[in-house]
């Protein structure tokens, strides 16, 4: 095959063939980083770790945002278009706004089941997966299993090494770096993982209200128990019926913390509070959601810190 590099300008069959060309080529061999897309800050962090300098990161998704409910904007089109690798939740978690937008792109690298297409889900352990049909048509927006599974740190550690896989795989000069990278995070994730282990480990056993279901992965890490939540379902707002037994249940079983993430009205939860002589922790389920937790470790210390202070006051 030749292409009419030295014909003046190319015909209209030319260009139609430079442009496949350029398609199919790693997009280094163009001289440039690959531009990674993440849907959320949590996803944008993880491939930071591990991708370096040798990536352009953009998160959709903004870490105060509750990730199953994102307003699409223009500027998210634009960042598609340029994108070598989508990376994905999954688990449906962005079937409310990532799907049209992945459409209109017009990207097809990115589409779902393209070559830049990763879904994090698929390197992560998963909880809670239904063992019968749930209908989304009942409000329940979790009908594949949880898709929060990024608050356990090892599960963080999955997905950077099936990232690590991908990057690899789109730009092989860098795999080594990339691997490299993987060794620094999971040493650093290591070390600070005994450090939560430490802090959580006086409150291991004890048992706690969380507003939506984001953190199973996250209490099953840390030995915590979730005893109900302030949703009588995932994506359902509570009903009175349901807050009266919600103060019921915390006072029976002595519960305390009413954990709540930051995008929520808190109204019932300190009312709920108040009943039961208990306390509101805002709980940060997402880099960047405040300045604190700039990145995927300091998401958790933060959160740990938190908590272990909500626990000593509450006592
Ligand atoms: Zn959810």
């Amino acid at each position: 095959m030749k292409i009419p590099w030295t014909t003046g300008r190319p015909g209209q069959a030319g260009l139609a063939l430079i442009a496949l060309l350029l398609l199919s080529f790693s997009p280094l061999a163009a001289g440039g980083k690959l531009n990674v897309v993440a849907a959320t800050t949590d996803l944008a962090a993880l491939v930071t770790e591990v991708g370096g300098d040798r990536i352009n990161v953009t998160a959709i998704a903004r870490g105060y945002q509750d990730p199953h409910f994102v307003e699409a904007k223009p500027s998210f089109l634009l960042s598609l278009r340029k994108a070598d690798l989508l990376v994905v939740v999954g688990l449906q978690l962005e079937i409310g706004w990532l799907p049209p937008l992945i459409t209109q792109s017009g990207n097809p690298r990115i589409q779902p089941g393209g070559p830049g297409y990763f879904d994090a889900s698929q390197s992560a352990e998963i909880l809670e997966i239904p063992t019968a049909q749930v209908s989304r048509a009942m409000g329940d927006v979790h009908p594949l299993g949880n898709p929060h599974y990024w608050l356990d740190p090892l599960n963080g550690l999955r997905v950077a090494g099936g990232l690590v896989q991908k990057l690899s795989q789109m730009s092989p000069a860098d795999s080594a770096y990339f691997h490299q990278c993987l060794e620094d995070f999971r040493r650093r994730l290591t070390d600070a993982g005994k450090r939560w282990d430490e802090q959580m480990k006086p409150y291991r056993g004890r048992k706690v209200i969380t507003y939506h279901q984001s953190w199973p992965n996250f209490v099953k890490r840390f030995g915590l128990q979730v005893v109900d939540y302030v949703e009588p379902r995932p994506g359902i707002p509570p009903s009175p019926a349901h807050v009266v037994e919600l103060i019921a249940l915390m006072k029976r079983q002595g519960v305390k913390l009413i954990l709540v993430e930051p995008y929520f009205d808190l109204k019932t939860p300190q009312s709920v509070a108040r009943e039961t002589g208990g306390q509101v922790v805002v709980l940060m389920p997402s880099v960047g959601g405040n300045k604190e937790a700039g990145d995927y470790i300091q998401l958790f210390d933060y959160d740990i810190n938190l908590l272990v202070k909500a626990f000593q006051q509450t006592r």
